[in-house]
């Protein structure tokens, strides 16, 4: 089938409009869908399950009529999977990012936040009243600082994505405890992009890097690995997570998540409970990716990711190569300025489960090509 896809690509602040033929055999390389899992048989049985037996909608906020058992069972198994005290669903991770620091911080506080974190995390920050620090990405050296300034604060919250979504690079978690520890700090990770595959059984960044019991609030997406459909949410001690219904705004005054969106994402977690099989395939394929790009001359940001950025420096160049690849049935997208800093342009290629080697080959075959063509290999 052939179907019309419009996108919007932001270039040097000009928004362009672009139209192209999308056609069946197209190869979608830039979704979040990390597990294919939104395209699972079981994950979209369990959904319509969830539509028929609760219907599309409860056109409530939580704390009226949009609490079902379906709802406090998906925060029991997020809780779990995460191995903490209790989890809140919200309608996004950005809810979640958005409710979470005024309700924990006050004027007395402070937060201390990586320069790189989500747009989601800033703007949350923003809605709280601490002192807020902003740190250089990933520096140790500058955090430490920061950290020792804020100890005339009473309380110190430290924030950062466990993986950034533009690099694919993963935050040193370790040290950025140990330094939480020495400057009695909390810890708070954004686990967007590292939830359900990071880790050996997928727990995420805090899992792969040894602190599970070292970082005390994560939040993160039911909208990438678990199932790609929406809703978000707080993970962490039992105290917060109280506290967080009692005043998180986005969880108080937003309606609650619909039974066919909470029905397919217990399933994802259940199918990832149950299974490192899925995560593993989805690792090997991003090395065989990021392999064998290098092998044919390409620089790759980030490392063992599935975000594999694909760094090109030219913003206009980025966009011309994404056009060549979909003409090519490789479906990509170039990121330039203000997404990415100047001079740092890249095609993002995200890789999926649901991708066959064959797939991941034919992507590589055609970057090959089309690098020729622009004189970026040779
Ligand atoms: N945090 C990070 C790091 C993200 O990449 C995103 C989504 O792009 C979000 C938060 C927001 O997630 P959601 O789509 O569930 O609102």
């Amino acid at each position: 089938k052939s179907r019309n896809l419009i996108y919007v690509v932001f270039s040097n602040f000009q928004i362009n409009v672009i139209q192209f033929k999308f056609t069946g055999n197209t190869l979608n390389f830039c979704a979040n869908n990390y597990l294919g899992l939104s395209s699972h048989p079981a994950v979209i049985a369990a959904g319509i399950a969830a539509l028929r037996d609760y219907g599309a909608g409860l056109s409530s906020v939580r704390f009226i009529c949009g609490t079902q058992d379906l709802h406090k069972n998906l925060e029991q198994k997020i809780a779990e999977f995460h191995q903490r005290d209790d989890a809140i669903l919200y309608a996004s991770c950005f809810d979640a990012n958005a409710g979470i620091f005024e309700v924990l911080l006050t004027p007395e506080d402070a937060i201390l936040s990586d320069e790189l974190n989500h747009a989601s995390i800033i703007d949350g920050i923003r809605l709280c009243k601490a002192n807020k620090y902003r740190y250089r990405h990933l520096d140790l050296t500058d955090l430490e600082n920061k950290l020792k300034d804020a100890q005339k604060h009473r309380l110190r919250l430290i924030a950062t994505d466990g993986v950034f979504s533009m690099d694919g690079d993963i935050a040193p978690l370790k040290e950025i405890c140990d330094l939480a520890e020495k400057y009695n700090a909390m810890v708070f990770i954004d686990e967007c992009h590292a939830t359900g595959f990071m880790g050996p059984t997928g727990r995420g960044t805090d899992e792969l890097l040894g602190v599970m019991d070292r970082v005390a609030i994560i939040n993160s997406t039911l909208g990438k690995a678990l199932g790609g459909a929406a809703g978000g949410y707080t993970v962490g001690p039992q105290a917060l997570i109280d506290l967080l219904r009692q005043r998180s705004r986005p969880y108080l005054f937003s309606n609650t998540l619909p039974p066919p969106v909470v029905g397919s994402a217990t399933k994802a977690l259940e199918l990832l409970m149950a299974s490192a099989e899925i995560a593993q395939s989805m690792a090997a394929k991003t090395k065989r990716f990021r392999s064998e790009m290098q092998a044919a001359g390409f620089t790759i940001g980030g490392a063992d990711h599935p975000i594999c950025p694909v760094m090109l420096g030219d913003a206009r160049l980025a966009s011309l190569m994404a056009d060549d690849m979909l003409k090519k049935g490789i479906y990509v997208i170039g990121f330039s300025y203000p997404v990415v800093p100047k001079g740092k342009a890249r095609i993002r290629v995200q890789i999926s489960a649901a991708h066959s080697n064959e797939d991941i080959d034919r992507c590589v075959d055609s970057f090959r090509e089309v690098g020729r063509k622009h004189g970026v290999v040779s």
